[in-house]
């Protein structure tokens, strides 16, 4: 039976280019062909790189005659559209960037591309990563490959959406408060945000700098751990990068998870949660019991803060980040010879209106009067919510709890209710706050079969730990296995 191309893992399509049986042109060629065929149905790309796609996969395939062997050679993934890329129009769905072509690449990106990787293109998001459901670009809505109708979660939803749907074999995305794992939950794959410092931000467009980090997705843990083991490390282009060494993460995917301390926090498993999420999540957990974990309760107090605390943090970071663009050097300029008038012109008609709500709220947490009322406390509680990770991973090695208090909701459902967006993350969120590392699998579906997700946390720098849990899982469950309809 011929192999359906565009469905192999990472380390499957690998495989299969070591043994000579599949050349990159081809396997590149199979996705490009599906991205045409699907993808105007999906809307999971801005951009599409047919011809850098296809000369890079010539010389990943004579990289391979030449002896080169790494886990990414040839291999075809996609950007989210916040990575910048030299010479490719990077737009972080705002009109402000609309015509934006970087002069560099982002350090994850480059270390792709010397790893031999191939990019089919730049995928959709929330207008510079704001939101739960890539409603907030302003080029279009990504669909959710499970379910059209319905969305495929954000801000990363691009990235997700097109890993759920076989357009790519991988992808990057960027998790500030829970953008690559809610997506992958909604979406039925594999997300992993890594540890504050684990990857370099250099290159990645700043939305709130101390939470924003680059993660990856894949259709399985093995997948993910491939990705990113290749970006992770010291960048001396990125200060807050970590110059500690990296793990083989895939040595970690021992399939064993006997003696391993898994925490439920009762505080992820609230009144408003999806009932067949709470089902499945709880069904998860019993499975990890059975393989021979030990299952512990654990409290984290801090929780129910987490939303107010980031959501005057990450505005007060956003805030300032997105003044640099003013219209004056980059990006987007109204072209008005009055300079004040240039600046309201330009961010006037660049920024949409999440973007604007978010420059707001940060502007007044951080002004003279409110700073100590709203952004000097909500940075205090973070160290309570911080403390609460240290304590409860002082008696566990990983914590186990829902990734998203319900499945892909319907496209239009919550675009004009802010509140209930921004719940999307009420489990993502404590996590960037401290800084730890977090990842989702799939876990089940509910009654619409729409997929749910696992969320497994570890502590600052164990990822290893979260990725071995995660894989002994998936070992033992078929989610992973299934397609969706598209
Ligand atoms: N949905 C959250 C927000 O809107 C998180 C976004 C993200 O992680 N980039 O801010």
């Amino acid at each position: 039976m011929a192999v359906n191309l565009s469905r192999l893992t990472i380390h499957e399509a690998h495989d299969r280019l070591q043994r000579g049986e599949l050349t990159s042109l081809a396997l590149t060629q199979a996705l490009l062909d599906r991205i045409l065929a699907v993808d105007n149905d999906l809307q999971a790309f801005l951009t599409i790189l047919p011809e850098m796609a296809l000369e890079m996969a010539a010389a990943a395939d004579q990289r391979r005659e030449q002896g080169d062997d790494h886990p990414l050679l040839g291999i075809p993934l996609a950007l989210k559209d916040v990575l910048c890329l030299e010479g490719v129009r990077t737009t972080c769905g705002s009109r402000i960037l609309e015509d934006f072509i970087p002069p560099y690449t982002a350090t994850s990106v480059a270390r792709l591309e010397a790893a031999g990787a191939i990019f089919l293109g730049k995928t959709n998001t929330d207008e510079f990563a704001m939101g739960s459901s890539t409603e907030n670009s302003a080029f279009c809505t990504t669909h959710n490959p499970w379910d059209l109708t319905r969305v495929p979660g954000g801000s990363s939803g691009g990235s997700a959406a097109a890993v759920a749907a076989d357009l790519c074999l991988g992808a990057l995305g960027s998790d500030t408060g829970g953008s690559v794992r809610q997506p992958a939950s909604l979406c039925g794959v594999v997300g992993i945000k890594p540890s504050y410092g684990r990857v370099s931000r250099f290159g990645l467009v700043a939305f709130a700098s101390s939470l924003d980090q680059i993660g990856a997705f894949g259709k399985d843990v093995t997948d993910a751990a491939i990705l990113l083991e290749t970006i992770a490390g010291y960048d001396p282009r990125d200060s807050t990068s970590m110059p500690i060494p990296v793990p083989a993460y895939r040595q970690a995917l021992t399939g064993d998870v006997r003696g391993m301390r898994i925490g439920v926090p009762k505080e992820y498993f609230i009144e408003g949660i999806q009932a067949e999420t709470e089902q499945a999540v709880r069904a998860a957990i019993a499975r990890l019991a059975a393989l021979g974990a030990e299952i512990i309760d654990v409290s984290m107090p801090n929780t129910p803060e987490a939303l107010p605390v980031y959501y005057l943090i990450a505005p007060a970071e956003a805030s300032a980040n997105l003044a640099r663009y003013d219209g004056v050097r980059f990006g987007l300029s109204a072209g008005a010879t009055d300079i004040w008038e240039n600046y309201r012109q330009t961010r006037g008609a660049g920024f949409g209106p999440e973007v604007k709500r978010r420059i707001m709220i940060g502007a007044y947490a951080l002004s003279a009067g409110y700073y100590d009322a709203y952004y000097l406390r909500a940075q205090k509680v973070r160290t309570l919510i911080r403390r609460d990770f240290e304590r409860a991973f002082e008696q566990v090695d990983v914590i186990a709890c829902p990734t998203s208090p319900f499945t892909a909701f319907k496209i239009g459902e919550k675009a004009d209710d802010p509140l209930q967006m921004y719940l999307a993350d009420v489990f993502t969120l404590s996590l960037n706050l401290a800084g730890n590392c977090g990842l989702s699998i799939p876990c089940g579906f509910d009654s619409s079969h729409l997929p749910i997700g696992l969320q497994l946390l570890g502590p600052a720098f164990g990822e290893e730990k979260i990725l071995r849990a995660a894989h002994a899982y998936e070992q033992a469950t078929t989610w992973h296995l299934q397609h969706p309809p598209i």
